[in-house]
């Protein structure tokens, strides 16, 4: 399924096998999960994707020997600039990112960089392993960036938060979930794993940290109103609509506002070595290749309980 342009609905094309290059390791696509990034891609919010692209970054695919692999976002990264060499390859200087810079994973098949893919754990099937590899991913990532703060919120309760949650209440954190006005489904499925309040608006009582999942700006201040002095507000997506601008007060009291950007993969493989002791257990829809615009359009709408997942 390509991309030609943004904007522009992805087509089913029938293009050559991709060949691996020097390191690379092909795969036979098993399932990729669809992450708010491939919409931003394709919506044209990140504005220089390599055209025409295969999108997605969420791939568990079967190579050649039988391996069970997981190709992330992280696709490529220099090694050699400040950043690299810091344990900070996360941010990279000349990064290259699967379903991005690199065609990734709403096809039959991939390559990608062996030394950038994680083997999957036993015990996930392909479709629950797929949204481990970004929403997992980041959102543990985003996870440790809070500390070690109890009580935890998280502002929309998409495919990243039904994961985290799990986490955060295996690490014995309390969990409390803001999502959109009325939207019960979201709240009745977020109480369902754990989290103790569910609902609109401010939590019911001071946080000590939160992740914002949902694009929305506004949910900056909002969140640093929630968080108790000290607190941390962690912003995990790679796109935001803008932040109004509030009153230095909320920032007042040492509390601390933060991005997280991509993964390096030693989170990967800290994530991946947690998520079967807790044991995670994502809960995803499958849509058949053919039908990807179909699921970009469902998650555009918001109308998906934990994760979308491509199945060729
Ligand atoms: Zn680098
Ligand atoms: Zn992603």
């Amino acid at each position: 399924m390509v991309l030609h342009r943004a904007g522009k609905p992805l087509r089913m094309e029938h293009v050559p096998r991709p060949e691996p290059g020097l390191g690379q390791v092909l795969v036979r696509v098993r399932a990729c999960g669809v992450c708010r990034t491939d919409l931003h891609v394709v919506d044209g919010e990140l504005t220089r994707p390599k055209l025409p692209l295969v999108v997605g970054h969420q791939i568990v695919g079967e190579a050649g020997d039988g391996r069970r692999l997981g190709i992330p976002w992280l696709g490529w990264t220099c090694g050699e600039c400040r950043y690299c060499r810091s344990g900070r390859e996360n941010l990279c200087d000349r990064a290259r990112f699967t379903g991005y810079d690199l065609d990734g994973g709403y096809a039959e098949w991939a390559v990608a960089d062996e030394r950038f893919c994680f083997s999957i754990p036993d015990g996930f099937g392909d479709l629950e392993a797929a949204p481990l590899l970004c929403a997992g991913l980041i959102g543990f990532r985003a996870l440790r960036l809070c500390g070690d703060g109890e009580r935890l919120g998280l502002y929309g309760f998409g495919a990243a938060a039904h994961i985290v949650a799990q986490v955060a209440r295996w690490e014995g954190r309390r969990v409390f979930a803001v999502t959109r006005e009325g939207d019960e489904q979201a709240q009745s499925f977020a109480r369902s794993l754990g989290v103790e309040w569910a609902g609109a608006g401010a939590p019911p009582e001071e946080l000590d940290a939160a992740i914002i999942f949902a694009p929305a700006g506004e949910l900056v201040p909002a969140a640093l109103r929630a968080v108790a002095k000290g607190g941390v507000v962690v912003c995990a997506g790679i796109h935001m609509s803008d932040i109004p601008a509030f009153a230095y007060e909320l920032l007042w009291g040492e509390r601390v506002l933060r991005s997280v950007a991509n993964l390096t993969r030693r989170d990967g493989e800290e994530f991946l070595t947690v998520a079967p002791l807790v044991p995670v257990r994502t809960e995803v829809e499958a849509f058949p290749l053919g039908r990807a615009n179909e699921a970009l359009a469902k998650l555009r709408a918001g109308d998906v309980r934990g994760a979308l997942v491509i199945v060729p």
